[in-house]
């Protein structure tokens, strides 16, 4: 089951840069940096109320976010749609007949479990689903 937004991913070009800008913005600092290194993804979170906005660097070339900022520029990225069971989640949707870019979940940024639907399937949307990790 899809219970809420979990939160919103925004590609920048340099973190650095974007990091004090949206502290500027926000009026809060960002809690958490932390690169994911088989995404090729360097990331950073802010807690908005009861919401998150993460920022999306590439940390190399081939890097999915790399390609992403090659072809539409820095800004909104992704969904992502917190799960209570995401093994049951990707089988449903791929059973409803989402193409998904993980068919099992992988982890992720922030303690999360997580797998990406294709965007080609969900009306042009790049959707995540994520699932805190138990440990
Ligand atoms: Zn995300």
């Amino acid at each position: 089951m899809i219970k809420k937004i979990e939160h919103l991913g925004i590609a920048v070009k340099d973190l650095n840069v974007s990091i004090p800008l949206y502290e500027k913005l926000f009026q809060t600092p960002c809690y958490k940096t932390e690169a994911v290194e088989s995404e090729g993804v360097k990331t950073a979170f802010f807690q908005i109320g009861e919401s998150k906005i993460e920022l999306l660097e590439a940390s190399n070339p081939e890097s999915p976010i790399a390609k992403f900022l090659e072809k539409k520029g820095a800004g909104f990225h992704h969904v992502a749609f917190e799960v209570d069971d995401i093994d049951k989640e990707i089988e449903r949707l791929s059973n409803e007949g989402f193409q998904l870019i993980h068919t099992s979940p992988k982890d992720g940024a922030d303690n999360k479990r997580i797998a990406f639907l294709h965007p080609k399937s969900s009306d042009g949307l790049l959707i995540e689903l994520c699932m805190e990790k138990l440990s």
